[in-house]
Order: structure tokens, then C-alpha cells, then sequence
């Protein structure tokens, strides 16, 4: 447990937390919407500082992230407890842990240290804050990201987008990229599926981009839920409206959770959706999961050839002809991205 100092006290006694745009206030004694992050003894205490609920070490296009140090593989931590409640999440064993057997919280100590020491020794390029959502646990994160950087790793936050102005100013100096969750373009599917609000999530695209974080960005398409031809081209826009040089992951879902009833997504939606982005000028579009080389691989928007080639589930096997600073080899065009 550690003090969660991205935090204030306000003058009717409660403690505003910062981190996330619900802007929880609370009383001695409470939770936040996350569930681990409580005020005890007049402070607001991050319950899993240092508790890893889930470690692996993934090829980084598992994150997905694409455009950043392709071929690598990345040292991927999580804890239990998160911002949203989405009914379709993949890894609500942990995620929704707090909120389902409270009080209880469960993880495995690992210090920061620890983390950076494991991601040296397994030849990792970078860490990434997955599996549940890092803002809720952002102190942890922070000193983490903070040590990594001094090693000679990156840091990557794979993320709903919950994040406030004030935690990414934070983060801006440590965190290399961001893979950022688009979900939906309605309010509705927010607040009924997740549990949160669509607009501080295009508010935290723009404020993490205007900051020269890497970005890319994925939306998991379900079934009769946000997979409207409107909707997509509506997301589309949006990405475009940014940059169009955002990477822009479009993912089947597979019936979880919650969200049993709801059938797979059929690849057919998938290639809509990447033909509307085609449209809307997104220059970089993948289809996720789903092993479909064509529509995994990357193409070099001037001259249309393939640059870097993806194969499998995930996109894991890679074929990068980029050279190290992401040059095309064919046209000399510089695709953007994250490449050393
Ligand atoms: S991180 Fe947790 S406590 Fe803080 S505002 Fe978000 S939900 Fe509330």
C-alpha cells in the first residue's frame, strides 16, 4: 500500500481523486469506483502499490501497438481493479476482483524495481500497464515508468482513455505509447455496457496526442452494439479529425463475461469497418483478432507497398523492411511510429 498522491483535499473534508475523469470525492473509510484506491487515515491510499495481479511477457503487437518497435517483446503488468465495468471485458477475473469479493485485494508483490529488473533479464524493449486499466493504479505505474526510462526502457498505458489532463501531464515524460480503447461513439453504450462517458475518452486522445505521445487506438466491434455503419465512420472521423496518421486496431469480439449472448464478430464487419477508415483518409488500418495477413500488414501510404508484413492471431510474426528510424525501403517515405 502506498500513499495515491495524484490527489487532493478539498475543504469539506473529502479527498478529490485525479487520476480518472469520474473525479471520485471521498470519505474516510471509502472506495473509489475503481476499488482500489481508499481513504484510510485522512489520505487516499493506493491498495495495490506493488501487488501484480497478471505478468507475461507478450510480443508488443499483442497490445496491440503496431507502429512501435515491431518485432520486440514487451514486459506486460497489471492489478486487479478498474475505472470501467465493461460487460464484455476479457480480463474481468481481475479487473472487476475488487468490486466482486470486497474487500478483498489480491496480487503478487513486485515492486517496481523488480519490474524493471524482469523486463532487463527477459531482453524486454519496453513495459506496458495491461490487462486491467493503469490509471487506477497510476502511482505504481509512475515510479515504475520513472525507473524503466532510466534503464533504457520504454513504457507503454493500454487503456480505456479514462485518464485527466493533470495525470498525463504526468505521465508525458515517461509513458512512449499509448494504445488507447475507442469503444463506441455513444453515450449511451458508455454508460450502459462500461459504466463510463464517451467524452473525456476523445478528450484524452487529443490531450495525449497534443503531448507527443504515441498513439494508437482500437475498437473491439460487437455485434448489433457499435458495429453501425455510422457509428465506425463516426469513430473514423473522429481518429482522422486528430491525425490520420493514427494506427487504428479494429478487433472481433468473442461472446465473454457478461456479453455471452452476443455472437463472434464476422470478418465481414471487420473489412466494413476497414474500408470506412480507408475512406475517411486513416492511413494505417488492422484488423485484429483475426489472422488476416492482407489486412495486419503495413502499407507505406506513398507508394502502397507492403512494409511491414503480419502473420497470425495477434500479428506476431513479423517481417519489418522498415529500416531503424521507419523508412520506407522502396519510396524513402517515413512511416509514422515509434521504430528505435
Ligand atoms: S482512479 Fe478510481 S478513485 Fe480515482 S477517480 Fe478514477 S475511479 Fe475514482
Amino acid at each position: 500500500m502506498s500513499i495515491a498522491w495524484l490527489s487532493k483535499k478539498l475543504n469539506n473534508g473529502k479527498i478529490l481523486c485525479q487520476a480518472c475523469a469520474h473525479a471520485c470525492k471521498l470519505d474516510e473509510g471509502e472506495y473509489g469506483i475503481c476499488g482500489v484506491r481508499k481513504v484510510e487515515d485522512g489520505e487516499l491510499k493506493l491498495l495495490v502499490y506493488g501487488l501484480a495481479a497478471a505478468v507475461n511477457v507478450d510480443p508488443v503487437e499483442k497490445k496491440p501497438m503496431y507502429h512501435f518497435l515491431p518485432n520486440s517483446t514487451v514486459f506486460s503488468m497489471g492489478t486487479v481493479g478498474c475505472n470501467f465495468s465493461c460487460k464484455f471485458c476479457q480480463n474481468f477475473d481481475i479487473s472487476q476482483y475488487p468490486k466482486e469479493h470486497h474487500p478483498q485485494i489480491v496480487g503478487k508483490e513486485l515492486p517496481p524495481e523488480q519490474i524493471v529488473r524482469l523486463a532487463l533479464e527477459q531482453e524486454c524493449k519496453s513495459i506496458a500497464y495491461t490487462y486491467n486499466e493503469p490509471i487506477v493504479f497510476f502511482e505504481y505505474t509512475y515510479d515504475t515508468a520513472k525507473l524503466a526510462h532510466k534503464k533504457g526502457l520504454k513504457n507503454i498505458y493500454v487503456t480505456s482513455g479514462f485518464e485527466t489532463n493533470k495525470a498525463l501531464d504526468l505521465l508525458e515524460p515517461y509513458i512512449d505509447g499509448m494504445n488507447i480503447d475507442i469503444k463506441a461513439f455513444t453515450d449511451e453504450f458508455y454508460k450502459e455496457i462500461c459504466g463510463a462517458r464517451l467524452k473525456p475518452v476523445l478528450e484524452c486522445v487529443k490531450y495525449a496526442y497534443e503531448k507527443g505521445i504515441w498513439i494508437e487506438i482500437t475498437t473491439l466491434l460487437i455485434p448489433g452494439k457499435n458495429d453501425s455503419d455510422e457509428e465506425i465512420r463516426n469513430i473514423a472521423r473522429f481518429i482522422a479529425s486528430v491525425d490520420v496518421s493514427i494506427p487504428w486496431h479494429i478487433s472481433a469480439f468473442h461472446p465473454t463475461y457478461k456479453m455471452l449472448d452476443v455472437p463472434t464478430t464476422p470478418a465481414s464487419t471487420l473489412l466494413k469497418a476497414y474500408n470506412i477508415g480507408k475512406e475517411e483518409g486513416l492511413k494505417y488500418l488492422y484488423v485484429g483478432n483475426i489472422d488476416d495477413e492482407d489486412h495486419q500488414s503495413t502499407y507505406c501510404p506513398k507508394c502502397n507497398k507492403r512494409v511491414i508484413d503480419r502473420q497470425g492471431y495477434i500479428g506476431q510474426y513479423v517481417t519489418n523492411e522498415l529500416d531503424e528510424n521507419g523508412i520506407c525501403p522502396y519510396c524513402g517515405y517515413a512511416i509514422e511510429g515509434v521504430w528505435n
